[in-house]
């Protein structure tokens, strides 16, 4: 498998792309970036001073037969100092998309190719400018849908995540010279206050690896919430009681759209942490070879969803068809048994707690929003949440991996009591295992899968 490492960059020939989102917009921008900008400027600007380095400069610009496309900003980012650390060049046009496509298709005829998706941040990776822990940031802010996991995509793209991880290896490090120093003078006693120091070291090392291993698991749950399956007959009380989960976040029950077929019935956010609600009404009986896809795929996401909410009626039977699909649950799913419209029984108290069967229970009003604080609750816990939690960095499950296996390795280590060779192993180990987050040694087709995920222009 080959490996790319950030110090083999080379400069690259020249890519182009919108890189505003698609649709009518006040201001539209075409990024390019590699070598030879200098023949694009010429090329497609024309402007009564010269376009200097990074100074926003009004220029009209041209198609090949010297007419106007639009009139803009031209700025120009000499390498290294440009987002890629390439030589870049932004042209700032009006938002719409035919202008923006005679703009992109000048710079291609002057010698640009269509970037790849996220093939501008691939660039500024491979060029050192940020690191692939900050690269995935970039992506996860883009993709951040509430307040709390835009906060903290921007705390991992600003270096902060990449800070903690270097401070960990460099402390790795150090124990691992202050050990391997033992190793290579064998013949010298080792000082009883030398072993309790590097010991006390490593138990400083882990404290920090529990801390940072929280706060992007805090960051993941941000990122990937939570899928709910809803089981209730029609007329419990689903759609209102989403609307008040939601509460004031976005309150919202948005069929996912092109997907009546499919099985996400909405999405709302708890606190910041994505819901995505499955509705179970879809899954009957049908001879419907479209409608069969639709409820494979919505048995495939049960199998993976965190948790399910069994919606009834207080004071009203379980309904026999919602009791069978209950039944039919992957036995590891937690269900939370909800009965609603408690305000019809003139209930005051809200009941909650969990049956004998192991089921989580609560009573609700969606009407008058009595037990939802305790729902939401719930919810957030199964999702693993920790409310007030601040200072999460957006992390992906292949950090929480290498984070994991960075501390299975130092927990080893805490064991290794005088065996130095083994203890230094295992710090090495660690130290590798976190390397991985950042990128110094990364295999292409992870790095492919990364920035294929990225937007156009990115
Ligand atoms: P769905 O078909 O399960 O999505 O149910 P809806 O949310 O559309 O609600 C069905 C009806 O029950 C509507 O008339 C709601 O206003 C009413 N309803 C929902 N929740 C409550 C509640 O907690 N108390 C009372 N009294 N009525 C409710």
């Amino acid at each position: 498998m080959p490996i790319t490492s950030a110090a083999a960059y080379t400069p690259k020939a020249l890519i182009a792309a919108i890189a505003t989102a698609p649709g009518r917009g006040g201001i539209g921008v075409v990024r390019v970036s590699g070598i030879g900008v200098a023949a694009i400027i010429g090329g497609v600007t024309a402007t009564r001073e010269p376009i200097k380095p990074r100074v926003a400069t009004l220029a009209r610009f041209l198609d090949a037969g010297g007419n106007a496309i639009d009139e803009g900003i031209a700025l120009y980012f000499p390498s290294p100092h440009s987002y890629t650390g390439e030589d870049v060049l932004e042209l700032q046009g009006h938002g719409g998309p035919a202008v923006m496509q005679l703009l992109l298709r000048r710079c291609l005829e002057l010698g640009c190719r269509i970037a790849r998706p996220g093939e501008f941040t691939e660039r500024a990776f491979l060029n050192g400018r940020l690191d692939l822990a900050q690269a995935e940031g970039v992506a996860d802010l883009i993709e951040a849908s509430s307040a709390e996991a835009a906060k903290s995509a921007a705390r991992t793209l600003t270096g902060e995540f990449s800070a903690c991880v270097h401070a960990l290896t460099r402390r790795l490090t150090d124990l691992r010279v202050h050990v391997e120093a033992c190793i290579d003078f064998p013949e010298e006693e080792i000082d009883p206050a030398d072993r309790a120091a590097q010991q006390m070291k490593l138990k400083e090392i882990r404290a920090l690896q529990a801390d940072l291993a929280r706060k992007a698991k805090q960051g993941a749950v941000l990122r990937d919430g939570i899928t709910v399956v809803l089981i209730g007959r029609p007329n419990v009380g689903k759609s209102s009681l989403l609307n008040r989960l939601a509460g004031d976040d976005i309150a919202i029950v948005t069929p996912v759209a092109g997907t009546t077929r499919d099985h996400v019935r909405a999405s709302i956010l708890l606190e910041g942490v994505p819901v995505q609600l499955i509705d179970t009404a879809g899954l009957r009986a049908t001879d419907d070879e479209v409608e069969q896809i639709g409820i494979a795929r919505t048995w495939g996401a049960i199998e993976k969803a965190g948790a399910a909410l069994f919606i009834t009626v207080a004071g009203e039977p379980d309904g026999s068809r919602e009791v069978e699909l209950l039944g039919q649950l992957p036995e590891s799913l937690n269900v939370i048994r909800v009965r609603n419209k408690i305000d019809l029984l003139g209930e005051l108290s809200v009941s909650r707690g969990t049956m004998a069967d192991g089921v989580g229970r609560v009573d609700v009003s969606a009407k008058t929003g009595q037990g939802i604080d305790e729902l939401r609750g719930q919810l957030l816990r199964l999702a693993g949440w920790q409310p007030g939690n601040e200072g999460a960095f957006l992390a992906r499950e292949r950090h929480l991996a290498a984070l994991s296996e960075a501390s299975a390795h130092t927990d080893a280590a805490a064991t290794m009591h005088g065996q130095d060779e083994l203890f230094a192993e295992e710090l090495r180990l660690a130290q590798r295992a976190l390397s991985r987050i950042t990128g110094e040694f990364t295999a292409d087709d992870l790095l492919g899968e990364i920035f294929g995920n990225f937007c156009i222009g990115k």
